[in-house]
């Protein structure tokens, strides 16, 4: 069986509402002027967890723009802003990242764990995107406060895209960490594992870090091989996402199996099993006679699934 295209869903990508602005970073004297602008819209962070509106039953949520007033009132170090982008009125927005022993959290709430956000799926895929570059560059930021060559402090460059060390000039810049996530099939089945981390009855398409040194094609074959004994052959690209937890960039492949015999490490996994596509269509439709679920749209996961379910159709 051949390999899709591509992605037959959307996925959390980049949001599409902004413009990155990324040639201002280096004009200081514009991003002076926006970080100080009436009209700017600021995202509020406390130890990475996003302040948001949502209704009453917590079923939606929007993120919570904050004025330059309520985050001047926070304290908040402006130098220290990221620069998110401007939407199409030319309104700038950044993020704010505070600790919480610095604010009065109960007066900030609801604040919320991003994770748990883009799992329900209760919020817009290009509000999780916002949320997700500020969350990555603000928990870059919290873990290269000093200089890995000389233990200087450093200080925001760039509205916040680098640091740069004050004693010696070395500078760091935002990292993302490529991670493959991929379909394995045999033809008419595909591979779905339940990790010890995963709530009960929730399988997914297995994924993990890429090593360095390492091409995309070989880490899925070193995954697979590690995880449940596979070999692989063909790996196709199929697509990509963001997931800001906490700097990964998700790579989605199809993945071709050679050999069909499963040899589980328990130490990554509880289960691994091969599923036909029927199967495969009704855990995507939550009428699994196990009870089985899959991850809930937006993720990644949830299309390389669809894109099995659906090939062959
Ligand atoms: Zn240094």
């Amino acid at each position: 069986m051949n390999a899709p295209d591509r992605l037959p869903i959307p996925t959390i990508g980049s949001a599409r509402v902004f413009d990155r602005r990324c040639e201002k970073r280096h004009d200081a004297a514009w991003v002076d002027a926006r970080r100080s602008d009436s009209q700017s819209r600021f995202l509020l962070l406390v130890d990475l967890k996003v302040a948001i509106e949502s209704s009453a039953d917590r079923s939606r949520a929007a993120l919570r723009w904050l004025s330059l007033d309520e985050v001047t009132a926070l304290g908040a170090d402006p130098t220290e802003f990221v620069l998110l982008g401007s939407d199409g009125e030319d309104r700038t927005y950044f993020a704010v990242g505070l600790a919480a022993a610095s604010v009065d959290e109960a007066a900030l709430k609801p604040l919320v764990d991003l994770r748990s956000l883009a799992i329900q799926g209760a919020i817009d895929p290009d509000d999780l995107a916002i949320a997700g570059a500020a969350r990555s560059v603000l928990g870059w930021r919290d873990l290269h406060r000093c200089c890995g060559c000389c233990g200087g402090r450093t200080r925001a460059r760039d509205a916040g895209w680098r640091r740069q060390c004050w004693a010696c000039g070395q500078s760091y810049f935002p990292r993302s960490d490529p991670a493959v996530i991929m379909v394995v099939t045999d033809g008419e089945r595909c591979l779905l594992g339940h990790e010890h981390r995963f709530v009960e009855n929730l399988y997914s398409v297995l994924a993990g870090f890429v090593e360095p040194g390492e091409d995309i094609e070989n880490a899925v074959r070193r995954e697979i091989h590690e995880e449940v004994g596979v070999e692989i052959g063909a790996v196709t690209y199929l697509g990509s996402q963001p997931w800001p937890f906490p700097h990964s960039l998700m790579i989605g492949c199809w993945a071709e199996a050679r050999t069909t015999e499963l040899t589980i490490d328990r130490s990554e996994l509880i289960d691994a099993r091969w599923v036909t596509r029927a199967a495969a269509q009704r855990m995507l439709r939550g009428e699994h006679e196990e009870g089985i679920i899959v991850p809930g749209p937006h993720s990644i996961a949830h299309a390389l699934i669809v894109s099995f379910a659906e090939s062959g159709a």
